[in-house]
């Protein structure tokens, strides 16, 4: 079975091809192309115009990769939640298109769920937890009583929105997480800064003020800040999965989500493991991303388990990952 996946959450417009053989999963095709901008943020109406200009030549190249036609899909998926309300209509739209035209069912699903079920697919991991650290979401997540449950979350801005705004302070363009960790590499000295854990859940919103302030002096060097900042935000991340997991009594981590691709990031959270006899599994950049490659599996896995979308579903912009029932688990 065969499923062209659609991704459009925020930034990246993905097309992946998805297929499954007695069960086990293969990724034919996994391409994207994201909006990026050389200063200042991400404009959610310019990133949905880029979503537009080029939906029509991702789907084609991601076919061409897979060495497949439309008549070889069975499902059609998109992510249908959650994300920017300007940027999911353009995958919907896509994907409802593909669906009528081609007349091929049709399946949303949630972006955060396919991270999580991407990572058990690539790895054979059993019963991970995940650490979903991206643009937009910060979460722990977990299986349990047939749902994936949050476990820790961020109470106000996403990480990656995080390392974006102070980016963007520091007049570096988006995506800002890259551009931190190149600064953040010739970073000498440790500064203190606000380290916001409360309870399970971390804060940035009050970090980010105290940096403006620090960057806005001019008594700090950036790279000092950068590198103190990467310290401080992902050790919180790391402490907070590591109190998720000795809780849940899950042995295995999978790393979600785009500051998933932070070295540093993934060295802290392998140590972590290491200390506690867990496995610490990291999907290649192009899966830890958005991509459309997961959202493929995803709606596969949820298609065999009987869920179907119709045209005049709406996109679900705020759908939480414990609204879902998973009933295509055990
Ligand atoms: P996603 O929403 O999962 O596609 O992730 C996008 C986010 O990942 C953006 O906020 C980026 O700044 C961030 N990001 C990408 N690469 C890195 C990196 N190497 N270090 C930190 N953040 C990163
Ligand atoms: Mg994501």
């Amino acid at each position: 079975m065969i499923c062209l996946g659609i991704e459009s959450t925020a930034h990246t417009f993905g097309v992946g091809i998805a297929e499954e053989k007695k069960g086990k999963g293969t990724i034919l095709a996994n391409i994207k192309k994201s909006y990026t901008t050389k200063k200042g943020g991400m404009i959610p109406a310019l990133a949905s115009e880029h979503h537009v200009l080029n939906c029509g030549t991702i789907i084609r190249e991601g076919l061409e990769k897979a060495g497949i036609s439309m008549k070889d899909v069975d499902v059609v998926g998109f992510a249908e939640s959650p994300g920017l309300g300007h940027t999911l209509r353009i995958g919907a739209m896509a994907a409802r298109s593909l669906s009528v035209m081609h007349k091929k069912p049709l399946v949303g699903i949630n972006h955060c769920i396919a991270h999580l079920e991407i990572g058990r697919m690539l790895f054979g991991a059993d019963d991970p937890i995940l650490m979903y650290a991206s643009g937009a979401n910060t979460q722990i997540i977990a299986y349990q009583g047939k749902k994936y449950r949050i476990f820790g979350e961020t109470l106000d801005i996403g990480i990656g929105n995080f390392l974006d705004t102070l980016a963007r302070h520091l007049g570096l363009g988006f995506p800002g997480g890259p551009k931190v960790y190149e600064l953040s590499l010739k970073g000498k000295k440790f500064i203190e800064l606000p380290y916001v854990v409360k309870g399970m859940d971390v804060s940035f919103g009050g970090l980010l003020t105290n940096l403006k302030t620090k960057i806005d002096s001019g008594k700090y060097r950036v790279e000092d800040l950068c590198y103190s900042t990467q310290e401080t935000v992902f050790a919180m991340l790391v402490e907070v999965t590591e109190r998720a997991m000795a809780h849940c009594q899950k042995t295995e981590l999978i790393i979600g989500g785009g500051v998933g691709c932070n070295k540093r990031l993934q060295e802290m959270s392998k140590i972590m493991c290491k200390e506690n006899g867990y496995t610490c599994f990291i999907p290649e950049p192009q899966f830890l991303v958005d991509n459309g490659g997961m959202i493929a599996w995803q709606a596969l896995l949820q298609y065999k388990a009987g869920k179907r979308t119709r045209l005049t579903d709406p996109i679900k912009p705020y759908e939480r990952t414990d609204d879902i029932d998973v009933d295509w688990r055990d």
